[in-house]
């Protein structure tokens, strides 16, 4: 499969780009240790008739089904593994898989049973799963799944005060004009439950019913977009935001914020984006 992979181009250029964006989420110290994970949808860009030989990839159950993806191939990150491992050896630190034909189970296509470098994909693959199939759900085009620890986001929700998603959007929106244009939903607020839990990935499903971006108390992000790095822009412009808060903040100053005019203004600028 590996010469098939080589010789994909748009996958290749995806995966190039996961690479570029998992060295900023290290750079931006959004990714300590093996913290960050990205899954994309990829099924638009491999030929089924290519792909053969299941017998030799790996197979493994999943704890629920997904029936909207059956079949479906997506690019993951694995488990343990580092973004700013990916950043430089990609195929080292991610790892392709195909969905079974009812999605109760998935192929890793992109190893071979016994090779000695196999590695799992991300824990969190189910939320991911669950995400990938709620977009296929209503029909919408995002391909990818995005988890990191923008900690300046993670910041705000250690108020009580920004544990209420409308004072914490209207907080984002009133810092910087780009985050009303280009995150005109605002983030969906997630509140504090166990990390992988089942409460969890039902919270944060139903905050991206209605945003692009969950934002999980104390915790990190979950976003989705259409690209690698549309997706990473939405977080970059929400935490340049917070960022702008906490320097107001620090500085002893109280943000002036927009006023309603200048913020209805800026939203009927986004509708043309
Ligand atoms: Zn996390």
């Amino acid at each position: 499969m590996k010469e098939y992979f080589n010789s994909n181009k748009e996958l290749k250029n995806i995966i190039r780009e996961t690479s570029e964006i998992a060295g900023y989420l290290w750079q931006r110290g959004w990714a300590e240790r093996n913290a960050s994970n990205i899954s994309v949808n990829i099924t638009d860009l491999l030929k089924k008739e290519e792909i053969s030989e299941y017998s030799l990839f790996p197979y493994f159950t999943l704890p629920l089904s997904y029936p909207k993806l059956a079949g479906s191939y997506f690019f993951v990150t694995g488990t343990g593994k580092r973004m700013r491992d990916l950043a430089w050896k990609p195929m080292k630190n991610l790892l392709i898989l195909q969905l079974n034909g009812d999605a109760s189970g998935y192929w890793i296509i992109s190893q071979t049973i016994g090779d000695a470098e196999n590695f799992l994909p991300t824990s969190e693959l189910p939320t991911h799963l669950g995400i990938h199939q709620m977009i296929a759900e209503r029909g919408s085009n995002e391909k990818v799944v995005m988890h990191t620890h923008a900690h300046e986001l993670v910041t705000l929700t250690h108020a009580k005060e920004f544990c209420d998603q409308d004072r914490l959007n209207q907080v984002l929106w009133s810092m910087h004009p780009e985050t009303v244009i280009f995150v005109p939903k605002g983030v969906g607020f997630v509140p504090y439950f166990l990390p992988g839990s089942v409460e969890i990935a039902a919270e944060t499903l139903k905050a991206l019913q209605n945003h692009d971006v969950a934002l999980w108390e104390k915790h990190g992000v979950f976003a989705i977009g259409k690209s690698v790095e549309e997706t990473f822009d939405a977080i970059d412009i929400l935490a340049k935001s917070a960022h702008i808060f906490f320097m107001c903040r620090s500085a002893n100053i109280i943000p002036d914020s927009f006023s309603e005019a200048q913020l209805a203004e800026l939203r009927k600028l986004a509708e043309n984006f």
